[in-house]
């Protein structure tokens, strides 16, 4: 079986199972586990914060922070695909009480030009503007990684206009690899940033948010409330340290395997698809010219014991992880030929 729906489908390696075997733990809702602690600290050194804390999921990563950067009422400007939007079970509203504002963007990127005319005046008909949040590397733009120039003039802006800034970063480090530019420099220019363990990093869970002190401390309080304190929570720890000492530089392979599938699915007939678009581990297609539904694709190639998802009317979403080998890419690109002639 080759799995191409999600780099979530991985399972941890051998080693990585014995990291979790032998990891010291102890009480986390006392601050007492050593491998949680040491997580912690080392994140909050790679991405240059002065703290950083484990929460379970990136869901819980981003509520949390949208959490402790708002109050209720506020309204958060984001990229209409945003991950926040279309599959976080609507959290924001029900749990921060606040607006979101999509501005419709390109490969993931929203401008200053377009950022400034959303920032609402100061006048009470109006929600209060406070927060941009950004999303790197971008799930339904196809892994696109946001260019940091844009970052650092959309912070010149937050800064001028007061608001704060998150950034979604679940798949962080793709960012990183595909562009040079470290998940550190990166992170600078956010108040928050979230990264998730469970992507393309291969550990079975966890996430984490980076901030300053006191933003920490009360994503602290905030956690505990929606029942995210958890106890000997070093077993979960360990996979995510021998992720980040062992997945991240590996995160190439997944961006060159997921490139030459972009690079045969778009001599293809039938298949619509930019290769050099494709920067990180997610190739996102177009088969409307094939004739053929996503879904009736989807489930030829799944016969053929490879899965993908379709993503909408007209596309298909694969996505490449630490589980696909370049033998699973050969495999599935003649099983795609074999489908397309058809
Ligand atoms: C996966 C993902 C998350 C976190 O989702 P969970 O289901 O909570 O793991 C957040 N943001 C983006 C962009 C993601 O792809």
């Amino acid at each position: 079986m080759i799995d191409l729906r999600s780099d979530t489908v991985t399972k941890p390696t051998d080693e990585m199972r014995k990291a979790i075997a032998t990891a010291p733990v102890g009480d986390d809702v006392f601050g007492e586990d050593p491998t949680v602690n040491k997580l912690q600290e080392k994140v909050a050194g790679l991405l240059g914060k002065e703290r950083a804390i484990y929460v379970s999921s990136g869901t819980m990563g981003n509520l949390l922070s949208v959490k402790a950067l708002t109050k209720p009422g506020d309204e958060v400007i984001l990229e209409a695909e945003s991950h926040i939007i279309h599959y976080e079970g609507a959290g924001t509203a029900m749990i921060c009480g606040v607006q979101l504002r999509p501005i419709a963007g390109k490969r993931g990127a929203i401008t200053p030009e377009q950022i400034l005319p959303a920032i609402r005046p100061d006048d009470h008909h109006y929600p209060r503007s406070a927060l941009i949040s950004l999303e790197n590397t971008h799930n339904r733009w196809g892994g696109a990684v946001l260019p940091l120039d844009l970052i650092r003039e959309i912070r010149a802006l937050a800064d001028e206009k007061g608001l704060k800034m998150h950034m979604d970063g679940a798949r962080l480090f793709n960012a990183q690899i595909a562009s040079g530019v470290s998940a550190r420099e990166y992170a600078k220019y956010f108040d928050t940033v979230t990264i998730c363990f469970s992507k393309g990093l291969g550990a079975p869970m966890g996430s984490m948010i980076a901030s300053d002190a006191e933003t920490i401390d009360t994503v602290h309080r905030f956690r505990k409330m929606v029942g995210g304190g958890q106890r000997q929570v070093g077993i979960v720890a360990a996979a995510a340290l021998y992720a980040l000492d062992h997945h991240v530089s590996r995160l190439a392979d997944d961006h060159k395997r997921a490139r030459r599938l972009a690079d045969a699915l778009a001599k293809m007939p039938g298949v619509s698809i930019h290769p050099e678009e494709v920067e990180t581990n997610i190739v996102i297609f177009d088969v409307s010219a094939s004739l053929m539904t996503p879904l009736d694709i989807v489930t030829k190639m799944g016969e053929r014991s490879i899965l993908m998802l379709p993503f909408g009317e007209t596309r298909i979403r694969c996505v490449i992880h630490l589980g696909v080998s370049e033998q699973d890419i050969s495999e599935t690109i003649s099983a795609f030929l074999e489908v397309f002639k058809k």
